[in-house]
């Protein structure tokens, strides 16, 4: 696998995820992904993608929840 920026040789590793919400922030420390190992760049592939996405689906109902309780 290269990176799609300087074609250099992606290393299988982990990198860290965050997100910033008006009501929260979100950091996940190490989650496995492919790094370039020339330019840093993080690529993460679909299982990773799509548990982030079905966290942040969640989080995003539950803190309507507390939004209306505070
Ligand atoms: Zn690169």
């Amino acid at each position: 696998m290269k990176c799609m920026y300087c074609y250099a040789t992606m290393i299988r590793q982990s990198a860290p995820f965050q997100i910033t919400r008006p009501h929260y922030h979100v950091t996940l420390e190490s989650i496995p992904a492919w790094t370039c190992s020339q330019c840093g760049e993080v690529y993460f592939e679909t299982p990773e993608v799509e548990a982030i996405q079905n966290l942040i689906e969640l989080l995003e109902v539950q803190s309507q929840v507390l939004r209306k309780a505070a």
